[in-house]
C-alpha cells in the first residue's frame, strides 16, 4: 500500500460528497472521492424523494446512481475504502489514511461523511426503515397524511418534530421514556398545546410490528413505572434520540458545535485552512439533499479558489527566490 497524490480528496460518497466531485472534476482538479460503501449516502435508505427539485418523486438509489454517474462524467474518481483518520501535516497538505493502510495526500481535503441517526435497537426497527419507520419528519412527513403515529424522543428535535408532523398525521404519539422533556420551555409548550399530540411519559418501545403487506401497523410499548406491556396501533413511528456526526476522523481539532457538529465559514471551510465540511456533517439549519448538494458546491468552488491562491503564492515564492539570486 502507497500514498495517491490528488489535488482534492473528498471523503464521503452522498449527495454532497457527490456534489464536491462533479464540480471538483469540472473545474479540471485531480479529485477522488472515498466511500466506504456504496455511493450515495443517506439516499440508499431513502426509499423515495419528493422534494428534491425537477424530481417529482424519484428513488433514493436512483438519485444516487445519477449522482455518482454524473461525478464520474467530469473525471472525479471514486475509490472504496473505509477513512480512518484526515491529518494536517507540517506542510499544510493533507493525509488521509484508510483501514486497509492505502493513504492519500493532497492540499485540500472536503469532509462530507454525514452522520448517522441514532436508532432504538429494537426488533422491527430495521425490517421497517422506510416502512413506517423514519428518521426524518421533513422527509417523510407527507407519506402520513390522515395517519395515526407515534414519535419517539424528548429533546428539541422529538418536540419539534411531533408537532410538524401534525400538518400530516391526525393524531400524534410523544412517547417518552422520562416523565419531563429536555426540550425547550417554548418548544414544550407548543406540544402541550396541540391537540392532535398525545403524550405518553414513562414508557419505552420494546418492537415495532407490521401487517402482511410489511407496513408498520402497531408497537409494542412497556411502561417503565409499572413494568406493563400493551401494544398501542400506529402506521408510522418517527425516532428523534439523536444524530451522530461523523467527524472522529478529522484528527487536527476543528470548531464544532455541543453535539460535534463541524462549525464551518461561508465557504464551508473549517477553522483549519483547506479543510472544508459539506452537507449532514456541518451545522446548519436544515439537513436535507438539497442543502447537501448546496454545501458539496461551495465546497468544492472554494476548495479550487483555495488551490489557485496557494499555485500564486507558490510562484510569487520562487520569484522572489530567483530576485534574489
Ligand atoms: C431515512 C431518511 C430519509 C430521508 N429522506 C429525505 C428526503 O426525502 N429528502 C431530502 O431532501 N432528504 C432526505 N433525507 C436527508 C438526506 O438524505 C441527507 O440530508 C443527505 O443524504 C446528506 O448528504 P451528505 O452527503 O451530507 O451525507 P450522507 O448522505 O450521510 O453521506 C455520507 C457518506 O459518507 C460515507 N462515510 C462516512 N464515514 C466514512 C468514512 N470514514 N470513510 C468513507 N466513507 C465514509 C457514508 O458511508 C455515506 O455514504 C433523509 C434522511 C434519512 C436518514
Amino acid at each position: 500500500m502507497g500514498t495517491q497524490n490528488y489535488e482534492v480528496v473528498i471523503v464521503g460518497a452522498g449527495p454532497a460528497g457527490m456534489t464536491a466531485g462533479l464540480y471538483a472534476g469540472r473545474a479540471l482538479l485531480k479529485t477522488v472521492v472515498i466511500e466506504r460503501g456504496a455511493p450515495g449516502g443517506e439516499l440508499l435508505n431513502t426509499e423515495a424523494i419528493e422534494d428534491y427539485p425537477g424530481f417529482e418523486r424519484v428513488e433514493g438509489w436512483d438519485l444516487a446512481q445519477k449522482f455518482a454517474s454524473h461525478a464520474a462524467k467530469f473525471g472525479c474518481e471514486f475509490h472504496t475504502r473505509n477513512v480512518v483518520q484526515i491529518k494536517r501535516q507540517d506542510d499544510g497538505t493533507f493525509e488521509t489514511t484508510c483501514d486497509d493502510g492505502e493513504s492519500y495526500r493532497s492540499p485540500t481535503v472536503i469532509v462530507t461523511a454525514g452522520g448517522t441517526p441514532i436508532k432504538l435497537g429494537i426488533p422491527g426497527e430495521n425490517e421497517y426503515a422506510g416502512k413506517g419507520v423514519s428518521y426524518c419528519a421533513v422527509c417523510d412527513g407527507a407519506f402520513f397524511k390522515g395517519h395515526v403515529i407515534a414519535v419517539v424522543g424528548g429533546g428539541d428535535a422529538a418536540c419539534e418534530e411531533a408537532d410538524y408532523l401534525t400538518r400530516f398525521a391526525e393524531k400524534v404519539y410523544l412517547i417518552h421514556r422520562r416523565d419531563e422533556f429536555r426540550a425547550s420551555k417554548i418548544v414544550q409548550k407548543r406540544v402541550f398545546e396541540n391537540p392532535k399530540i398525545e403524550v405518553i411519559w414513562n414508557t419505552v418501545v420494546e418492537a415495532i410490528h407490521g401487517d402482511a403487506k410489511g407496513l408498520v401497523d402497531r408497537l409494542a410499548l412497556r411502561d417503565t413505572i409499572t413494568d406493563t406491556t400493551r401494544d398501542l396501533a400506529a402506521t408510522g413511528i418517527f425516532v428523534f434520540i439523536g444524530f451522530k456526526p461523523n467527524t472522529t476522523i478529522i484528527a487536527d481539532h476543528v470548531d464544532h458545535d455541543a453535539t460535534g457538529y463541524v462549525l464551518t465559514d461561508w465557504n464551508m471551510q473549517t477553522t483549519i485552512p483547506g479543510l472544508f465540511a459539506a452537507g449532514d456533517v456541518r451545522v446548519q439549519l436544515t439537513r436535507q439533499v438539497t442543502t447537501a448538494v448546496g454545501d458539496g458546491t461551495t465546497a468544492a468552488v472554494a476548495a479550487e479558489k483555495y488551490l489557485t491562491q496557494l499555485k500564486d503564492r507558490e510562484k510569487a515564492t520562487a520569484a522572489a527566490g530567483e530576485g534574489m539570486a
